[in-house]
């Protein structure tokens, strides 16, 4: 599926990684989880020191979730800058979410870079998610950040990648 948000042209496949998560943990408590009723900013129940304690079994979101450090498209690690970027498909033409992994993280010299970044290249809704609020940094229109996910992070095996067209804001 191919679709176009302010000239730039995306299809939708499953993505491949680009980079491992390592270490990062950082969405297992930051993103909800709708097939475990987990919220938006709690702990999942299954993280555990090595990872995910059913990463054989994890549910779907789990393993067609791709934040966009491992896209490829930004540099930094969610768990060192604190925060995550992943793209949002439904409504259409879709929007950018960045969520705080920690409090002030988008606050910080790194994560404003980060964010000024993706606001000025990408032509489309870019939303900040604190465990709170939840802000398009386009518009100013602030809401309380849901407690679950009203939009799965994720889309149908067959949809999810972004074409090579996508800018790049890593480098
Ligand atoms: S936030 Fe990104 S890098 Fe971190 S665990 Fe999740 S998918 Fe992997
Ligand atoms: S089930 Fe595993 S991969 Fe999914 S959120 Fe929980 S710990 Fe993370």
């Amino acid at each position: 599926m191919k679709f176009e948000i302010g000239g730039n042209n995306y299809t939708l496949l499953h993505l491949e990684s680009a980079k491992p998560c390592g270490e990062c943990k950082a969405c297992c408590t930051a993103i909800g989880i709708v097939e475990l009723g987990k919220p938006n900013y709690k702990r999942c129940e299954h993280l555990c020191k090595s990872g995910c304690a059913i990463y054989n079994s994890k549910p779907a979101s789990c393993t067609e979730y791709q934040c966009w450090y491992t896209a490829g498209l930004v540099d930094d690690r969610p768990d060192k800058i604190g925060l995550i970027v992943d793209f949002q498909l439904s409504p259409l033409p879709g929007a950018i979410r960045i969520w705080e992994v920690w409090s002030g993280a988008s606050e910080t010299k790194r994560g404003k870079a980060l964010i000024k970044k993706l606001c000025e290249k990408y032509d489309c809704d870019v939303w900040l998610a604190t465990k709170e609020w939840s802000t398009n940094l386009k518009t100013g229109y602030v809401v309380r950040t849901p407690s679950a996910v009203v939009l799965p992070p994720t889309f149908d095996q067959d949809q999810v990648k972004f074409d090579a067209a996508m800018p790049n804001v890593a480098g």
